[in-house]
């Protein structure tokens, strides 16, 4: 949503923390942008600009407030729930596709010219793709200088700078002082080798992480995932090599955290770093805005006192969309056990082996490429089941599918659906955690419908979607709330077929 200036500046004055990452603060008399909460004097309305994006003001010649930080995570929630071109450009770029492919990949990725997309996203957001590129790559530098010891000049080439000299400009350029400025004072961190990094990621709070770390516990894939307690690791297969991935929640309750979560980035290239924390602000929704949530779900006569007693609940994300895809098919009429031991399985006979810090990650889970001709039905699954996974590894490895949160999402699904063996459910669940939309209803899960009978309210599938249309548009956060009354017990869920 876009705010008028009377609003946004109300907001500003009343230093409320909720606009945070909605947009940013620009005082033109002296040439600094601040988050709408910045503590500092509130500035006259004629020295006063608006912008929606940091890279935006940063266009515009302005720089980072030092003392509320308005350049870190999280960033705007909108573009997580908005499913157009921008949203999804946004999204692509805060993963490093500009990095990694230019703008002349993304533009071909999004099936638009430059020209369009450039436009596009200066209208909207008032900075073009190069310009929300070279910000990225100062917020991840910034990051691995102020929260890493990796030397600086190892600092510019993990953040995808290519010469110190480079660096150095662009962090003057973006907060006005030197990288070791930036770092002088900080405390020196752990020895860490390149490629071997300790970062902090900030969130909004609450964020309640046992739910989160439960689920993905019950869930973990042999060889690939362990959680334990506090901690979520994996392997992760990254545009430039492997990496291992560790994210811990602090063991205080959650009303006291600050809301900054540390990962740990073992990668084979460092150049990773940006797409590696992406994804894992992705698996872990690090990006959502419980207030906003809180406010439309807390609302509901049925679920709303769930919502009150419990704000913040994540939707959990993936670290791959077909891997993602992949277990959602393994698991369907089968119990949460069964799909393990299948996607174990999986693992051990077609995925990658890999060195890890940890003796519990030994493989990278297997590629598309490695699946579309596989004999799966040697592990165990039905011709039928088999014969959906070669399917959907064929479709992906060939370029017909994508499966991330770049992607048009209506259209993604209709080509999961066009594949035999997935149906709605499915789709549904993969539009849910891969896709990041934060307004899927499974209205065939069985477990959402035995919650909503529990509550009362209609659990028809008609009924549901009835139901459901006040939820919108965080119809996948209310299932979370309603899966979350459910007693955790381990059996095949859904009538599609299909699980959680
Ligand atoms: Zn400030």
């Amino acid at each position: 949503m876009v705010y008028d200036f009377e609003t946004s500046y109300r907001a500003m004055s009343s230093r409320d923390v909720r606009f945070d990452g909605r947009f940013v603060v620009a005082v033109t008399s002296t040439s600094v942008y601040c988050r709408p909460s910045c503590p500092s004097r509130t500035p006259r309305r004629e020295n006063v600009r608006f912008f929606r994006l940091a890279a935006a003001a940063e266009a515009a010649g302005f720089r980072a407030c030092r003392r509320c930080r308005p350049d870190v995570d999280p960033g705007s929630p909108e573009w997580n729930v908005r499913g157009d071109l921008v949203a999804r450009a946004l999204r692509l770029i805060a993963g490093g596709a500009v990095d990694q492919d230019g703008v002349t990949g993304l533009a071909r990725r999004l099936v638009v010219s430059e020209r369009h997309l450039h436009r596009q996203l200066v209208a909207e957001v008032g900075a073009g793709p190069q310009m929300l590129a070279i910000n990225r790559r100062a917020r991840v530098a910034r990051l691995l200088v102020e929260s890493s010891a990796l030397p600086l000049a190892e600092v510019a080439f993990a953040a995808g700078y290519s010469s110190v000299r480079q660096f150095n400009e662009g962090m003057r350029a973006a907060f006005g002082c030197s990288p070791s400025e930036l770092r002088r004072g900080k405390p020196a961190g752990p020895a860490e080798g390149a490629g071997h990094l300790v970062l902090r990621l900030r969130y909004r709070t609450p964020l309640p992480s046992d739910p989160l770390l439960n689920w993905l516990g019950t869930r973990a894939l042999p060889g690939v995932e362990v959680a334990d307690g506090s901690r979520y690791q994996r392997t992760m297969r990254l545009p430039r090599g492997a990496g291992c991935v560790t994210v811990e929640f602090d063991q205080v309750p959650e009303a006291a955290r600050q809301g900054v979560a540390t990962v740990r980035l073992s990668l084979t290239d460092p150049r990773d770093v940006t797409a590696a924390v992406q994804r894992c602000r992705e698996i872990f929704d690090l990006d959502a805005d419980p207030a906003a949530i809180t406010d439309e779900l807390g609302a509901d006569p049925q679920i709303g006192p769930l919502v009150r007693a419990r704000p913040g609940l994540r939707v959990p994300g993936c670290a791959d969309g077909f891997e993602l895809a992949v277990r959602a098919v393994l698991g369907q009429q089968v119990s949460l056990a069964a799909a393990r031991t299948f996607g174990g399985r999986l693992v051990a006979r077609f995925g990658e082996a890999i060195q890890t810090p940890d003796h519990r990650l030994t493989h990278l889970f297997p590629t598309p490429r490695a699946l579309a001709e596989a004999d799966l039905e040697a592990i165990g699954l039905t011709r039928r089941r088999a014969t959906t996974l070669r399917a959907l590894a064929q479709a992906v490895d060939a370029g017909r599918m994508m499966l991330d949160r770049g992607v048009d999402r209506e259209e993604c699904t209709a080509t999961l659906l066009a594949i035999p063996g997935i149906g709605p459910w499915t789709a549904g669940y993969v539009a849910m955690r891969a896709l990041g939309d934060p307004d899927v209803l499974l209205t065939n899960d069985l477990g959402l419908r035995e919650a909503a009978r529990h509550l009362g309210m209609a659990s028809g599938t008609r009924g549901l979607a009835a139901h459901s249309q006040r939820w919108r548009p965080w119809r996948s956060y209310a299932a979370m709330y309603l899966w979350a009354i459910l007693p955790t017990r381990d059996r095949a869920t859904a009538s599609e077929p299909g699980q959680r």
